[in-house]
């Protein structure tokens, strides 16, 4: 059977480019980048090239980043390290559908004495600037996360807005950008980002790399202790060929944004016009697929009466891998954090089904796709 994958949000393929690189970095880049000798020194500097290469593609400066394990860590280090290593009082804001890894890490400084704020988006996902600004006005916080792209709906958080309403110093700017690199561009400098996530698995690279921006003089406390890689700030010995590796899809993500940008957007309004007249019950969560403020490659719908996760599992028994933002705690269902944000209702939190599309989805995979939905739509009812 031929498999429809619309699930890129989670995982990409890796580029054949990259595994190329990948396959022969591993056999070159076998020794530890901190041995002297010239294997060693090899591997460091392919650790080197990888940054200058991944900064100049951000237009930011090679001290600036920090190699990770993937996004998870680095936003756990940026959250936790930023505000741990502030003096005085710790405190933050977040958008209420930031991923996990900055959600978790969030509500781990809130227990131990931090005070978090948190900011409502509005139907769209969009973060609700008069409710931010009061809050940030009336309690003003030393660090605001705002993920640039939801992985979930696919809305952007614009943080200038916000920020351009504050009064008073102004706080450090943490934004989770996962879901937005290669899809749309990354404006880091002039948003004055302070700290920025990616994560390389999300276009083409390896599991198992991330990138912290680190803009110079934001001083991080490491999680982690026992070794001077990454200065010092995510010791251990260095994957340098799956770093390597990443840094050559990052590289690629940033280059043909707009040319892929284009090609997903095509391809979610065929998605999205197929859809709506095979399945016209069909409703849809987040920003409009026409609307200019969004990821082009994500699509977050109901079928009616069907929960998230068992649609998955239905739609990939005829062939379309999708996921579900609702997890399966307990052998029950749970709404999705993200749909209840929107104000949805429980019940319709946990039907969310999320098709995204990737760089080589065709036109093709849209009608396979529309078809398996319409089959499982209608076998329901
Ligand atoms: N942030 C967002 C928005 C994501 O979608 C993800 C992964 O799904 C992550 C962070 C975590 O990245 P990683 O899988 O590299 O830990």
């Amino acid at each position: 059977m031929s498999r429809v994958y619309l699930d890129h949000n989670a995982a990409t393929p890796l580029r054949a480019e990259v595994r190329e690189h990948y396959l022969e970095a591993l056999e070159r880049f076998h020794a530890n980048p901190s041995s002297v000798h010239g294997s060693g020194r090899e591997a460091r500097m392919a650790i080197d090239l990888a940054r200058e290469r991944t900064a100049a593609a951000l237009g930011v400066h090679e001290d600036e980043l920090i190699f990770t394990s993937g996004g998870t860590e680095a936003a756990n280090l940026a959250l936790l390290g930023a505000l741990r290593a502030l003096p005085g009082e710790r405190s933050l804001a977040l958008s209420t559908i930031e991923h996990p890894c900055v959600r978790a890490p969030a509500e781990r400084l809130q227990r131990e004495g931090a005070r978090v704020e948190w900011l409502p988006v509005d139907a769209q996902g969009e973060v609700d600037l008069a409710c931010g600004v009061e809050t940030l006005t009336a309690r003003p916080v030393r660090l605001v996360a705002l993920m640039a792209a939801n992985n979930e709906i696919g809305s952007l958080l614009d943080p200038e807005p916000l920020f351009a309403r504050l009064p008073g110093p102004r706080p450090l700017l943490l934004v989770d950008a996962v879901q937005a690199l290669g899809r749309i561009p990354l404006r880091w400098r002039a948003q004055g980002v302070d700290l920025g996530v990616l994560s390389a698995h999300k276009v083409g690279g390896p599991k198992g790399v991330g990138v912290l921006y680190r803009r110079k003089g934001v001083a991080l406390e490491p999680l982690c202790h026992g070794g001077a890689q990454e200065q010092g700030l995510r010791p251990g010995t260095e994957n340098a060929p799956a770093i390597s590796a990443a840094a050559l899809a990052i590289e690629l993500a940033v280059s043909e944004q707009p040319q892929v940008a284009e090609r997903m957007r095509n391809n979610l309004h065929l998605l999205f016009n197929l859809l709506t007249s095979a399945v016209p019950s069909a409703r849809f969560f987040g920003p409009h697929p026409s609307a200019e403020r969004r990821l082009p490659n994500t699509l977050n719908l109901e079928l009616p009466g069907w929960d998230g996760r068992l649609l998955v599992a239905r739609l990939d028994l005829e062939g379309l891998e999708t996921s579900s933002g609702s997890a399966c705690a307990s052998g029950s269902l749970e709404a999705s954090p993200v749909l209840l944000a929107l104000g949805v209702g429980a019940e319709r939190a946990r039907a969310g089904l999320r098709l995204s599309l990737g760089r080589l989805n065709s036109q093709q995979d849209i009608h396979m796709a529309v078809d398996i939905l319409r089959r499982v739509a209608f076998s329901h009812t």
